[in-house]
């Protein structure tokens, strides 16, 4: 389930503290697992200026689903297929070799190609290297200057921001701002600087010139979803509600003497009389395999997941023998493995899985139905007047997906 109303609240929360520069809402992989069309919708809506995806592919995605705002795309291969991002009206990020192609592509079209010059001020991975990058501005003057394209931005990409304390950030805008210098030099005036993801700009305020990581934009994604992007820190704590609930129903429940081995490698074995209970939800629906130990919600407890994480299932030991008996309605209750507020939380099953949150909600995978909820709003004041609202639609939701898992 994925609550809309939560990723509105988070930009306007973003959009707060990223003003006046723009907010580019991060929408790659599938909105994180949460759903690209409608999380790009609700962005929109709550005053998000543009999107950001990884691949052509993603963006083409957007358009054909009716979406007009901005969409910058960013990493390409050679088989990208450049006409069709620029017949969209897509952005495009160039970090080097695409430059050629882009400019062919937008000389075939007709019209200029609006693009944004990356270059790697450390991190190491895509964008112009600081020795390449005064060729790369050189030779975008020039496209720019035949009419090919025009270049709308500059951008790097941040390493450490998740860890305020390191030094290696504001190096990094330092080079930046130095990069922008030779932009500038060479003739070029991108009117959109960006540097900042979500803990670039969460970490901003503690910054002595907030600006230089804010610039004219900030890109952020994990944030948009309310989850929090630094490891001491919880979404509440930085005004954020996680949007996504993943959740099942017990499927079975069987009581089982000590010496109960349990999954696979058997590698959990009861050690005294005790209920079991089965949740299907298992590693191809994204539950990680090395995530044993994590924590399901069921009818207000929270208990840990036992034994091996298999395909389809998940095994919870409810610590006490004599529940199976109907009276306990254990079949059929809800199981929580996260959302719903922070508890149990994606960041639980990241701990568990020896892995960080981002990677809990993005691998949640097509077989688990997404049910997106529009309904509620959350904000101040708004939490108390609209429990009820949510309530309802809550089990509303709940009544489609047993709907669809029935079909
Ligand atoms: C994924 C990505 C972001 C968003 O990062 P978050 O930490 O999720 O906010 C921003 N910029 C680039 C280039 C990215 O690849």
């Amino acid at each position: 389930m994925v609550d809309l109303a939560a990723v509105r609240s988070n930009v306007r929360r973003l959009r707060a503290l990223a003003a006046p520069a723009r907010l580019m809402a991060v929408v790659k992989a599938d909105a994180y697992g949460h759903g690209a069309v409608p999380v790009a919708r609700a962005v929109l809506e709550a005053g998000a200026d543009a999107l950001g995806v990884a691949h052509v592919g993603e963006a083409l995605a957007l358009r054909a689903a009716g979406i007009g705002a901005p969409v910058l795309a960013w990493l390409h291969t050679v088989d990208t297929d450049f006409g069709a991002a620029l017949a969209a009206d897509v952005e495009l990020g160039v970090s080097g070799w695409e430059l050629a192609p882009i400019a062919e592509a937008a000389r075939a079209l007709g019209s200029p190609a609006r693009i944004h010059l990356k270059i790697d001020t450390g991190l190491g991975r895509n964008g112009a290297t600081e020795a390449l990058w005064p060729e790369l501005v050189r030779a975008a003057a020039q496209a720019e200057a035949a009419g090919l394209v025009r270049v709308v931005g500059v951008f790097t990409h941040l390493a450490v921001a998740d860890e305020p304390a390191r030094p290696e950030t504001r190096e990094q805008l330092e080079r930046f701002r130095g990069a922008v210098d030779t932009a500038r030099a060479a003739g070029l005036r991108p009117a959109l600087r960006h540097a900042a993801n979500s803990p670039g700009l969460l970490g901003a305020a503690g910054l002595e010139r907030p600006e230089d990581m804010l610039l004219d934009m900030v890109r952020v994604g994990v944030s948009l979803y309310g989850l929090s992007p630094f490891a001491d820190r919880t979404p509440g704590e930085l005004g954020l509600v996680p949007a996504m609930t993943l959740r099942s129903t017990v499927s079975a429940v069987k009581e089982v003497p000590a010496g109960q081995g349990v999954s696979y490698g058997l590698s959990y074995v009861t050690d005294r009389p005790t209920t079991l209970a089965l949740v299907p939800l298992g590693y191809a629906d994204g539950v990680p395999r090395t995530g044993t130990g994590g924590p399901v919600r069921i009818q207000g407890r929270t208990y840990p997941e036992v034994g091996r994480v298999a395909m389809d299932q998940i095994v919870v030991d409810l610590g006490a023998p004599g529940l199976a008996a109907p009276e306990h309605g254990l079949l059929g209750a809800e199981a929580v493995l996260f959302g719903a507020g922070e508890d149990p939380s994606a960041s639980a099953w990241a701990d568990a899985a020896g892995t960080i949150n981002y990677e809990i909600v993005t691998r949640v995978s097509p077989r688990v139905p997404r049910v997106h909820l529009h309904a509620t709003e959350h904000g101040v004041g708004a939490a108390e007047e609209q429990a009820a609202e949510e309530q309802a639609a809550e089990e509303q939701a709940a009544e489609e997906q047993a709907a669809e898992e029935q079909a």
